[in-house]
């Protein structure tokens, strides 16, 4: 049958024709962040294909007995349509890489036109390198990206994520997303996620980011805006279940920013992702911890509740989103509950008398 060809040949073909950098946890990112001087440029949310040609897109994948034929016909239906080739080459550019399924689509149908004017275009495709990549997503549902997806995957969203974080296009493309703010396996679309749910967890919500009214889930997200520099997206260990979830550089001497890593991407779900980034805003609020390694999880540790550190903030965060937190589910506010009590528990060095129930 002819789409089992089409599939082996899609196989041979992604691999040699699809890339998308990945984590090379040394060196793929500057040092110092990219502040960019001038106007800022946004990622952009790809609109939906052409039909025509998404409909010559939805043949690719039939099977049964007439699939051959389908696949023909509208083949040649795409060949009656005016600039087809033009039409699919900017797809592709707009795709960047971001769905790697529909990139195939692209350069498949490109090549079954045999259109001259594609070859200029396909063959410096085929002599680029394979892709590494080393995103590690697990499962999107269960981590909470799935629901939240759907919320910030509008340009509405992404701007306004991108100006009250003041995100730079050289600290999140190379793969971290910026060619492709939907793609939930990404670092960048994993951030916006926890933006949305520190953003939007209270019923009523702040509306601007100076208003620091009310309790922590609803400060939590314009005390970070206000506090952190800029965020950034760095490999970290490349691996999400060792090293850093995230570092806040803040002084007088130093470039401010917060570094967002590989455990943060991917060892953690949305509502664990957003109490980070409170915790990392106390420290770019001024406030360090002051335990050293003290406390039983021997790294990050506050003295005690009261000094109102980091892991004081943390845990406040958490406990309201799991008491109060709306616009969410029930899966999330028991993280929450997980991570706080985890956190009361070994984050200081005279454990809080609390216990969340
Ligand atoms: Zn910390």
């Amino acid at each position: 049958m002819r789409s089992g060809k089409r599939w082996q040949a899609a196989v041979l073909a992604t691999a040699s024709l699809l890339w998308g950098a990945g984590c090379t946890p040394t060196g793929d990112k500057p040092n110092e962040s990219t502040d960019s001087a001038g106007p800022e440029t946004n990622p952009t949310v790809v609109a939906p294909a052409d039909p025509a040609i998404a409909n010559h897109f939805a043949t690719m994948f039939e099977v049964g007995p007439d699939a051959d034929a389908r696949y023909q016909e509208s083949l040649e239906q795409l060949r009656t349509v005016p600039g087809a080739t033009e039409i699919l080459i900017s797809r592709y550019k707009a795709l960047g890489d971001a769905n790697p399924s529909e990139r195939w689509q692209v350069v498949e149908t490109l090549r079954a036109l045999a259109d001259p004017a594609a070859l200029k275009f396909l063959v410096p495709l085929a002599r680029s390198p394979a892709p590494v990549d080393d995103y590690q997503p697990g499962n999107n549902s269960t981590s909470g990206d799935t629901f939240y997806g759907t919320k910030t995957c509008n340009q509405a969203m992404v701007n306004q994520f991108w100006n009250h974080f003041d995100f730079d296009k050289g600290d999140w493309d190379d793969g971290f997303g910026f060619e492709a703010p939907c793609d939930l396996n990404r670092p960048l679309a994993r951030t916006f996620n926890a933006l949305y749910l520190l953003a939007y967890s209270a019923q009523n919500y702040a509306t601007t980011t100076g208003d620091l009214s009310g309790n922590a889930l609803r400060w939590g997200y314009p005390f970070a805006a206000s506090n952190i520099d800029e965020l950034d997206g760095r490999c970290g260990s490349g691996d999400k279940n060792s090293g850093a979830r995230a570092t806040t550089y803040h002084g007088a001497a130093v470039d401010d920013r917060t570094e967002l890593k590989w455990p943060f991407f991917y060892g953690e779900n949305v509502v664990e992702r957003a109490g980070t980034i409170v915790h990392e805003a106390r420290h770019a609020n001024g406030k360090s911890h002051n335990a050293g390694t003290s406390c039983p999880r021997k790294a990050s540790c506050d003295s005690e509740w009261s000094y109102m550190g980091a892991n004081s903030y943390h845990v406040l965060y958490l406990w309201w989103f799991y008491v109060d937190g709306t616009r969410t589910t029930t899966a999330m506010k028991n993280f929450a509950k997980t991570e706080a009590q985890y956190v009361i528990d070994y984050g200081f060095k005279t454990r809080p008398p609390y216990t969340i129930y």
